[in-house]
């Protein structure tokens, strides 16, 4: 089902998984005099706290579903492993952006490279695994080193197995748990970086600067913007996020994430994953644009006109993981610099708690 028309003030937005996610998208409806309704199975979800209205429920509980669809204009999502079933039972009820095909695409690896392929993206080389004999094959195939990922839910590095020259096949097929995977050629990457996207119901589009992405442990621990890459990869990885949501017939926030390989001199993108949500590495646009990555999502899925994208300063954003968000009096000391705190009650090692935002005078 499609918007049929913008969604005024005072109406709600139903948003699917109550995290961080969710709730600076809730914060960010609420500037717009929108309401936000939290549907999540987590009691003591971030977004609850800060919502107008919320469900805590299994996410297939369709007796709630449909109570939760019958309070909401539209419906979105702030994961992307929401179960099919939900989205379909809540698409035929209300407007949901990003739509089905969107998840479809993002939830299954393979579905993901296959489709980026199709429309004539880089991708790293892969092949599909089901069985020991399939993963000896994809080896042959793709050579060493390479990438075991399993199909579905893996995120920040979960679910990934790398295959060394000295490797044992069996073994890594073992850490997969034996669920579908895809095995990937390992790209020998100088940087990755990404596009945060948004696409409207009229297909309006705006696409944001592009970060440099630093990770530690597999999690985003910085995003630097902009990134010190040509001008010309900037605006063919802003290309790329356009291509890819035209193609969806996206409706919402899109984070692409991309690995940049350099050859022979010259620079070159291959997509990594797409993320059909706000995503971590456009959490710098909360304080050096005008227009944040969730305002922007919300404003889509609404139906109401895109925002500029424009950055007004450059910034480093730093995740704050477990411990760090202790250090919260010194990091609200700091000139130049903004905090944001999820509200979550208790800590754990590599658990996001927070972000950072400093900014700097733009550049260039
Ligand atoms: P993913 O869960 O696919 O986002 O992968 C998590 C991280 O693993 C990426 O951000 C990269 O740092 C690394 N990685 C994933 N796939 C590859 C690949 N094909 N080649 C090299 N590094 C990779």
């Amino acid at each position: 089902m499609r918007l049929s028309r913008p969604l005024p003030p005072n109406s709600v937005i139903g948003i699917l998984g109550g995290g961080q996610l969710g709730r600076m998208l809730t914060l960010a409806a609420a500037r717009l005099g929108l309401r936000c309704h939290i549907y999540a199975p987590e009691p003591d979800s971030p977004a609850f706290q800060v919502s107008a209205h919320h469900i805590c429920a299994a996410y297939d509980d369709s007796a709630a579903l449909e109570a939760f669809a019958s309070a909401v204009d539209v419906v979105t999502y702030e994961f992307e492993n929401v179960p099919a079933e939900t989205a379909a039972i809540l698409g035929r009820l209300k407007p949901l952006a990003p739509g089905a095909e969107a998840l479809a695409t993002s939830q299954d690896r393979l579905v993901e490279k296959t489709f980026l392929t199709r429309i004539g993206l880089e991708t790293a080389p892969f092949a599909p695994v089901d069985d020991p004999a399939g993963l000896a094959e994809a080896v042959a195939l793709i050579g060493r080193p390479a990438i075991l990922k399993t199909r579905r839910f893996g995120y920040d590095g979960k679910g990934q197995t790398t295959i060394r020259a000295d490797t044992a096949l069996d073994a890594a097929w073992a850490q997969t748990g034996g669920r579908p995977a895809i095995l990937e050629g390992f790209v020998a990457f100088e940087k990755e970086v990404s596009v945060i996207a948004a696409r409207g119901w009229d297909g309006a589009v705006a696409v944001y600067d592009v970060p440099e992405n630093r990770h530690a442990n597999h999690i985003l621990h910085q995003s630097i913007v902009p990134a010190a890459i040509a001008p010309e990869t900037a605006e063919a990885a802003r290309d790329i996020a356009r291509r890819i949501t035209a193609a969806l017939d996206y409706v919402g926030i899109i984070g692409v994430e991309l690995f940049l390989s350099r050859e022979t001199g010259r620079e070159r993108l291959i997509v990594n994953e797409i993320a059909p949500r706000v995503h971590n590495s456009g959490h710098w646009t909360m304080d050096a644009c005008l227009i944040s990555q969730f305002e922007q999502h919300i404003r889509a899925v609404a139906g109401w006109p895109l925002g500029g994208p424009e950055r007004h300063s450059d910034v480093v954003m730093t995740n704050l993981l477990g411990d760090d968000a202790a250090g919260w009096q010194d990091l609200a000391r700091e000139p130049r610099t903004a905090i944001h705190l999820y509200g979550k009650a208790e800590s754990r090692p590599g658990r996001k708690m927070g972000h950072v935002n400093r900014l700097t005078p733009r550049q260039d």
